[in-house]
């Protein structure tokens, strides 16, 4: 990666496809759009190239040679929070649930347009830089209970233990967490932390919902039926 001397270095894209039309026209369209692509084309090599290259974003497709995206998605996101785009070939639940789970912030259903695949993308870096830069004016590290935030370094710790989280998961339990016990409905938390539209997708909220419990305990977080979601506190 050389970076031109003077300008701000580019964001970087790195998408993970083996149908080599699909990854090149998505390559090509996310280049015009600015970004630095690279393209990995098996599981394997997604994780390699995501080490060395340190990606902005992944786009990555669920069907791979080597190990699938689901592998590829839970190891770079082990390795440091990325947020990742996952490709499904059809619109599969269970395929779309266990990627939410496994870290992925958004979907798109194949076949796709480009120019929808190109706003998903700007939508996602939108989200991840607004919320880094709030991070950087709201230092507080907040506390409830055994359970401890802190933004600046958007590290979290329960009973003193490290929780490794994704973007979206840190997001979604900041704004949990900075109104403790009040119930946020489903759709208010699609607007504040993904920057939807209301009424589409709120099975994402629950996915990451199931992401926050299965990494921080099954307490935590209390399903208010038909509505949303609260932030429990035992102090
Ligand atoms: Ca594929």
């Amino acid at each position: 990666m050389s970076e031109r001397i003077g300008q701000p270095a580019e964001r970087r894209v790195l998408v993970v496809e083996d149908e080599r039309t699909i990854a090149e026209s998505v390559a090509a369209r996310l280049r015009t759009e600015g970004f630095a692509v690279e393209i990995a084309r098996d599981g394997p090599t997604a994780v390699s190239m995501a080490e060395r290259i340190r990606p902005d974003l992944v786009v990555l497709d669920i069907m791979l040679p080597g190990f699938d995206g689901l592998e590829v998605c839970r190891r770079i996101q082990a390795e440091r929070p990325v947020p990742v785009l996952m490709l499904t070939a059809r619109d599969d639940e269970t395929d779309l649930l266990v990627g939410l789970a496994v870290g992925a912030d958004d979907y798109l259903t194949k076949p796709f347009s480009l120019r929808e695949l190109a706003a998903r993308v700007h939508a996602l870096l939108r989200r991840v830089e607004r919320a880094a830069a709030f991070a950087h004016e709201d230092q507080r590290t907040i506390r409830l209970g055994d359970l401890e935030i802190n933004q600046a370094e958007r590290r979290v710790r329960r009973n003193g233990i490290e929780v490794h989280l994704t973007p979206t998961e840190f997001d979604l339990l900041v704004h949990l967490a900075s109104r403790p016990r009040a119930v946020l409905p489903r759709e208010r938390l699609l607007a504040e932390v993904w920057g939807w539209p209301e009424g589409c997708g709120t099975r994402t909220v629950d996915s990451h919902i199931k992401g926050l419990r299965r990494k921080l305990g099954a307490d935590l977080i209390r399903t208010v039926h038909g509505v949303g979601y609260a932030l429990e506190v035992r102090q």
